[in-house]
């Protein structure tokens, strides 16, 4: 192989283009700084009690991803679901079956917390006597999205059982097996919608805005430019809480008439998607009054009470 040596403007020009385009999960790092980042945004919060819960739920699920065991995704998978740009591993397909141990082990550890309501206490026993086969289908319920009443109260445990698993099998990849897919707007691993976005700091990822997959925590690049839920450029505006930090902002989009959150991690470097988005349920109930409706669900939401205090709104161009 033939070597040149690069001058100093195209060093330049691809330190800049180098960033990564995928940033596969650390399970057990992202679910702690997760659970310390609920922890943190449950000071003075009026949802404080639902987020020290979540804050439990997602420390077990820390503990879960240290010892879970999935199949890893097969390398003939990766080649042709390569070859036809498709994601990886569309979520309600590829339901690994370690996800009821899982499940069984993060009730284990959350149900007898002081942080879990009495009122919620039924629903879990509920879902415990649950047969395998009711179970993945209510997985499968939570994954596409169509979840029937009585479902609510087990979801987020469902949603949070099922993040272990993808998270696990999604951390086993390599970042370069994953495949160019389109659209733009779901995860490249799992097919599923993203949480939030994330604008991150360090390292070659700076200034960078990443999707945040809500079932594997994969992230994937999109330019700041393109709304996040149907790739128009045209009149990507912000929203913030007046007088609130602008961690986090809504990012509104006048063409598919959405919004989805953009967490700021150049505003607080501990800002982490899935957690800030809980944690700034003002910023929804806002958005509520405004004519753009929420893209994506976040997956650990269900359980939230429905209250509708009236905030001041704050708007800046993109
Ligand atoms: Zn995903
Ligand atoms: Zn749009």
């Amino acid at each position: 192989m033939q070597t040149r040596i690069l001058q100093p403007g195209e060093i330049e020009s691809l330190a800049h283009t180098s960033f990564p385009r995928i940033l596969l999960p650390q399970p057990q790092a992202l679910f702690g700084d997760r659970a310390a980042r609920l922890q943190q945004l449950a000071e003075g919060n009026p949802i404080a009690d639902y987020l020290r819960l979540l804050a439990r739920l997602v420390q077990a699920q820390k503990q879960a991803a240290s010892t879970v065991q999935t199949t890893p995704v097969a390398p003939e998978t990766i080649a042709r679901h390569q070859e036809f740009s498709m994601p990886l591993m569309p979520a309600t397909d590829h339901i690994d079956p370690a996800w009821q141990k899982v499940l069984a082990a993060l009730l284990d550890q959350v149900q007898p917390a002081a942080e879990v309501p009495a009122a919620l206490l039924p629903t879990l026993d509920t879902l415990r006597q649950q047969t395998p086969q009711a179970l993945d289908a209510l997985a499968q319920r939570v994954l596409s999205s169509s979840l029937e009443a009585s479902d609510l109260g087990a979801a987020p445990f469902v949603a949070a059982a099922l993040q272990v698993v993808f998270a696990d099998r999604a951390s086993r990849l390599d970042a370069a097996d994953v495949p160019y897919t389109d659209p733009g707007t779901l995860c490249p691993v799992c097919a599923s919608q993203p949480v939030a976005s994330v604008l991150r700091i360090g390292g070659n990822m700076a200034g960078h805005r990443y999707l945040h997959c809500g079932v594997c925590c994969t992230e994937w690049h999109m330019v700041r430019v393109k709304c996040s839920h149907c790739e128009s450029t045209k009149g990507i505006r912000y929203q913030g809480v007046e007088g609130g930090s602008q961690v986090v902002q809504a990012e509104t989009c006048p063409e598919c008439h959405t919004y989805r959150k953009l967490v700021n991690q150049e505003k607080d470097p501990l800002a982490e998607p899935l957690a800030d988005d809980l944690g700034s349920l003002l910023l929804d109930l806002l958005m509520g009054e405004t004519d753009f409706e929420r893209a994506s669900a976040n997956p650990l939401l269900a359980l939230l009470p429905t209250a509708s205090p009236t905030v001041p709104a704050t708007e800046t161009s993109a």
